[in-house]
């Protein structure tokens, strides 16, 4: 078995993997896309000391120093299930069979942004339906949008939106929108923002080639009505990729993995990390530290057992 099993490979698992190796401990990774949501990300200027560089950049440099150690990269493999043997051994089952284990795991699986789920919107995902502001805003210079959402990320993508684009009609489905104050009144400055509430949006509109439009339903009134635009920017929010896990770890209310100041999950010698867990916030120096603290959780966990 490996000391330590780390399960993903964005900064939070490769940051484990390389606290862990670095004590000298059988160290292995399994991850089903190496560099996480930092592969899909373009700049980044809040990585400290770093002032700017770019997701694919990160994620060779994160692989690069994780091939510094001794550690056992395995990629592009899934993991199904997470067991404890009677034995006190952690088993990690991947989608092809096979089964590793581990005297101590470490969860690192991240997130992926929450889907709305309505007709059109996998027809035509990155053919108008996009997730990421800062990665395809620019896509959509000079034309009308709308943000699904009004949370700060919805506020946020709208305010850095109204730069680029012609016009930005933000739908929040509630009848409040949950962004912080200051951005929701920067929004509200900006004169090609509107801000629609009480708004479900109910399909992806399009002409087979692109999106063209959507329809959303007035909660209040029940009328329907359709938006014509080019873009939809959804913003309503993450989901951590911990499905595998509710059979085995205590989850929140939003599936994220409970941790403590240790980094360990209801379950001893298995340890989390980054976006999947409960951290309040969610950010690739934030994973990076998190990470640390489970690795040295988990070697901790083992001196001790
Ligand atoms: P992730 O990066 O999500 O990595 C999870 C890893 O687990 C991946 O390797 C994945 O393949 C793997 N995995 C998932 N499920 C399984 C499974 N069942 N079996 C095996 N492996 C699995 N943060 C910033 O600080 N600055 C920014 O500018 C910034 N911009 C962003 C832009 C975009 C478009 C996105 C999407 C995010 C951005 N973030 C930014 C957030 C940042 O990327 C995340 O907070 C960070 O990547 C979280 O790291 P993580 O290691 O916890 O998870």
């Amino acid at each position: 078995p490996f000391d330590v099993l780390v399960v993903g490979g964005g900064p939070a698992g490769a940051s484990a993997a390389i606290y862990a190796a670095r004590k000298g401990i059988r160290t292995g990774v399994v991850a089903d896309r190496f560099g996480g949501q930092v592969a899909d990300t373009v700049g980044i200027e809040n990585f400290i000391s770093v002032p700017y560089t770019e997701g694919p950049k990160l994620v060779a440099h994160l692989e690069e120093h994780v091939k510094e150690y001794d550690v056992d990269v395995m990629k592009a493999q899934k993991a199904v299930g997470v067991r404890k043997t009677d034995s006190g051994l952690t088993e990690v089952e991947l989608s092809n069979g096979a089964v590793l284990s581990g005297k101590s795991v470490i969860l690192a699986t991240g997130a992926r942004w929450r889907e709305m789920n309505v007709p059109g919107e996998q027809e035509y995902r990155n053919k108008g339906v996009a997730y990421c502001p800062h990665c395809d805003g620019p896509l959509f210079k000079g034309k009308k949008v709308a943000v699904i959402g009004g949370g700060n990320s919805g506020i946020e993508a709208a305010i850095d939106l109204a730069g680029i684009v012609e016009h930005v009609t933000v739908l929040e489905f509630s009848d409040t929108l949950r962004a912080d104050a200051v951005l929701v009144k920067k929004a509200e400055s900006l004169p090609n923002v509107e801000i629609i509430k009480q708004a479900m949006t109910t399909e992806v509109l399009g002409d087979g080639q692109r999106v063209t439009g959507l329809q959303y339903k007035d909660r209040e009134t029940d009328e329907t009505h359709i938006v014509e635009l080019a873009g939809i920017f959804v913003q309503i929010g993450l989901v951590p990729n911990t499905e595998f896990l509710k059979d085995t770890v205590t989850l929140t209310e939003r599936g994220e993995v409970v941790i403590d100041d240790h980094g360990q999950t209801s379950i001893p010698g298995i340890f989390a990390a980054g976006d999947c867990t409960n951290v309040p916030y969610k950010q690739i120096i934030i994973s990076m530290g998190a990470g640390a603290t489970a690795a040295l959780g988990a070697f901790d966990h083992l001196i001790r057992n």
